[in-house]
């Protein structure tokens, strides 16, 4: 492994983006505006110690195509290109069973899926559906599943010392986030939809798909403290994130590195 690759790192992947309306982004009791916001749709990768973590798996095609988002890239594409192959048998954290983090689910056919207890409950076992799953996915996660290749976990959990998930539920029950860091250092804290944009954590502005508003508030408020002590927050759907930071293999994919100083040994 070349220097480069030993540095701890996160790649972010714009796999789609949306042109819409701020009254179809935020909760009706911010009063939102008609005005225009972009909102782009990320899976990210965590490179660690020469290990690869998978945090969510972007929209499928199909689902792409029904809900009339645009595909920026094919998220397998670049899997591939850094080496991630379909017969991948790592760890993939799935933030939460939406259809834009579950879409490849199916293509993985010997990944271990970790997800929230309480996700899999609410949605997998207790059937409840916003609109905001895809029924394909479900099922080859059930599949998964039987096969005993989905890790249902309580609480936070970590896959290795530096890569630990943080239930953060409000948007979803079992919505979790991933901190990229040792403990106690300063790290890269991935919210995925634990907050969708800066300005839902920033200003306490909450997303219109909610399962418990005053929940998400209150992970809204861990994400605070988290940026107070140092670390990068990578939100779920900011526009322009790619563009914040260096680019890795293409024009949608941006590499953020642990700064030196939050290192230490991995
Ligand atoms: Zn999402």
């Amino acid at each position: 492994m070349n220097v480069e690759e030993d540095v701890p790192h996160v790649l972010a992947v714009r796999h789609g983006t949306l042109r819409t309306t701020r009254d179809h982004v935020f909760h009706e009791s911010t009063a939102p505006d008609g005005s225009p916001i972009t909102l782009d749709y990320h899976a990210w990768i965590a490179r660690v110690a020469g290990r690869t973590v998978l945090i969510d798996l972007g929209f499928s095609a199909a689902e792409a195509e029904r809900r009339g988002r645009l595909p920026t890239l094919s998220l397998s594409s670049v899997h591939r290109r850094l080496g991630i192959a379909d017969d991948f048998d790592g760890d993939v954290i799935l933030t939460h069973l939406h259809y834009d983090h579950t879409g490849r689910v199916a293509e993985l056919p010997r990944a271990r899926f970790h997800v929230a207890a309480a996700e899999l409950e609410h949605w997998l076992d207790r059937g409840a559906d916003d609109g905001l799953l895809s029924a394909d996915d479900l099922e080859a996660l059930r599949l998964a599943r039987r096969q005993g290749r989905v890790i249902a976990h309580e609480g936070e959990f970590s896959l290795s010392p530096a890569v630990r998930a943080l239930p953060a539920p409000g948007h979803t029950p079992g919505q979790l986030m991933v901190r990229i860091a040792m403990e106690g250092a300063p790290g890269i804290l991935i919210t995925s939809d634990a907050a969708h944009l800066d300005e839902e954590y920033e200003h306490d502005l909450p997303f219109h798909a909610m399962t418990d508003v005053e929940a998400a508030r209150r992970s809204y408020a861990l994400i605070r403290a988290r940026r107070a002590t140092g670390d990068v927050i990578l939100t779920g759907h900011q526009a322009g994130t790619v563009e914040r930071y260096a680019p890795s293999t293409g024009p949608h994919v941006a590499r953020i590195d642990l700064p030196e100083s939050r290192r230490r040994t991995m």
